[in-house]
């Protein structure tokens, strides 16, 4: 460690080297070397999982070739005691160093990535710490190409080396290098926002600036005065596919998104903008105002919360509302989003039994993903986006518009981020009543930690809004209860909804649509086709089993699904 920086008194040293094989073979070399531990046994960790996706990932299974030397450079046994620890014994204090390579080749907002183009990794993944040692300062040099420019919010030394306090900060950094980089700065209220750009664009740059200043600009006016960071880098992975995601760091952002390449005349732009308002706004939401149940990290095993509901959805409510008072949406175009999120949940058979506490709770089970049983997982995203929309009316109405949804997040933050321990749900619920006047936990049994649905039309209407819910023609597909997809030139049967007529007509997973007794099914746009083919409310289908055909009979399609507007009552209102 140099003298540059200085975190307190420590002898401990724990320093951390990056080199580089091949770029076509995608490895990466790691190695620790650690002095001044007093100890003569240490553990290296590799984390299981990374703060923003709270299911077990994994890492060590890309890590190969252990190895580990004393002070004299004589090999030192590594064994390892569990799927992510290595564990070696040493004479005490004796300084040690600690060496794996790392398979880097996956592109997404947190992943690690090796090639000619560039070296991206997110530290959660490729770094080891010392168990025991998390709270020591690290150092970091990485042998990267002289002329490749690096994105990160990682400390710099002079001497070109990287500096954190601790290993919690080190590995929130994620890093880009890369000899095409582009780099732009806007600068808001004083605070530098840099944009780094990894990939191709031809899109309008300037244009992103623009938008990304009147996020911050608008996220910096909601927090009133509550500033986390000093300067904030968003890390863009620009992509030729269809992709929007991105994982928050406390003072930066990584995102995967694309196409973006006739930016700003896309619709994916303003999804794009979506995202870097969500990442911002985790800076403060999660990054700081974080559930007890996070604190403090415990990378080796499941770290379980019901509250993810609140991290994710309000996140996802406030990237929304954010980006309606920077101006970036319009309130037709907020109350929009809304209105299609409710569509949605009432389409998702999971929300008819289980909860958002349960949810967030069993995140740890499913991941993201959404294999296995597709009837029972709900998105805490999506369903708290709306939960949060409609505690915001509550708060509102009960105060006659005195106090918002705003007031409860200013408040929890001052009352729970100086002491460090995090947020509980009794935080939460205290801090409702007092900002609102109301009882919450009426609410919180019903509709968070129950299934009811949601109240949206009564809420709606003590703030002056209006629910229109307009019958809208189901397509086959809902009406029946059945999900299809096309594979291998056949309409495969994805999803069987429970209760639906696809259910009581013995249709399962895997089965191959073929047709009517009359007509095959079309290869392209079967909907109209369905539409058309079904009587009196039924439909006879073909279909094939293992090879053999059957006849499935669909009876009382529900012709009716319903979509909604909301509006204001009286005109001349706005949100
Ligand atoms: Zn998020």
């Amino acid at each position: 460690m140099t003298a540059t920086l200085s975190f307190g008194k420590t002898e401990t040293e724990i320093k951390y080297r990056l080199s580089f094989e091949e770029p076509n073979s995608h490895l990466m070399v790691v190695s620790v070397s650690v002095s001044g531990h007093g100890k003569s046994e240490l553990d290296f960790v590799l984390p299981s999982w990374r703060p923003g996706r709270y299911a077990i990932q994994n890492y060590s299974r890309l890590v190969q070739e252990v190895s580990a030397f004393d002070d004299q450079n004589k090999p030192i046994p590594a064994k390892k005691i569990n799927k992510d620890t290595w564990r070696i014994s040493i004479s005490k204090n004796q300084p040690v160093t600690f060496s794996y390579k790392f398979y880097a080749n996956i592109l997404d907002a947190g992943s690690t990535l090796y090639n000619e183009e560039e070296i991206y990794f997110n530290g959660s993944n490729l770094f080891v710490y010392v168990d025991g040692f998390k709270h020591s300062p690290v150092s970091l040099t990485i042998d990267s190409p002289k002329d490749w420019k690096t994105a990160t919010a990682l400390k710099r030394n002079p001497d070109g080396s990287f500096v954190s306090a601790n290993y919690d900060d080190f590995i929130d950094c994620p890093t880009i290098i890369s000899p095409t980089i582009q780099h732009h700065v806007v600068t808001v209220r004083n605070i530098p926002f840099h944009i780094w750009i990894q990939g191709k664009t031809n899109g309008n740059i300037l244009a992103l600036g623009e938008s990304i200043s009147k996020i911050a600009e608008s996220q910096l006016e909601f927090w009133d005065g509550i500033v986390p960071f000093s300067e904030f880098h968003f890390l863009y992975h620009f992509v030729d596919y269809r992709n929007g995601h991105g994982v928050e760091h406390a003072t930066s952002t990584s995102m995967v998104l694309g196409p973006l390449t006739d930016m700003p005349d896309s619709n994916n732009f303003k999804s794009a903008l979506g995202t870097t308002s969500h990442e911002l706004f985790h800076a403060w939401n999660v990054k700081k105002l974080i559930p007890a149940d996070l604190v403090p990290y415990d990378f080796t095993k499941e770290q379980y919360s019901d509250l993810f509901w609140f991290v994710e959805g309000f996140t996802s409510y406030f990237d929304l509302y954010l980006n309606y008072k920077a101006g970036i949406l319009t309130e037709a175009e907020l109350f929009a989003d809304f209105a299609n999120q409710f569509r949605i949940q009432e389409l998702t058979p999971g929300n008819k039994i289980t909860s958002l506490s349960e949810s967030s709770f069993d995140s740890w089970l499913y991941g993201y993903a959404s294999d296995g049983n597709r009837n029972k997982p709900i998105s805490f995203y999506g369903k708290g986006e709306i939960v949060g929309f409609l505690m915001d009316l509550k708060i509102r109405s009960a105060t006659n518009g005195k106090k918002q949804l705003r007031d409860v997040m200013l408040q929890l933050y001052r009352e729970t981020v100086p002491s460090g321990k995090g947020y509980t749900k009794a935080d939460l619920l205290r801090i409702l009543k007092s900002v609102s006047g109301e009882d919450f936990q009426p609410f919180f049994t019903e509709y968070i930690d129950g299934v009811t649905p949601l109240p949206y039309e009564k809420l709606l209407a003590g703030f002056g809004l209006s629910l229109e819910k307009e019958p809208a023609p189901a397509t086959f597909r809902t009406a029946a209860g059945l999900d299809l997809s096309r594979q291998n030139k056949q309409w495969v049967v994805t999803n069987v909804r429970p209760g639906s007529p696809a259910l009581k007509a013995g249709l399962d997973i895997g089965d191959v649509i073929k047709g009517t007794e009359t007509e095959p099914i079309p290869d392209t746009e079967i909907d109209p086709w369905l539409e058309k083919v079904k009587t009196n409310d039924s439909v006879t289908l073909e279909f094939t089993r293992s090879g053999e055909t059957r006849i499935a009979k669909l009876e009382n399609l529900d012709p009716v699904h319903y979509s909604y507007k909301i509006s204001w009552k009286e005109s001349g209102k706005s949100f």
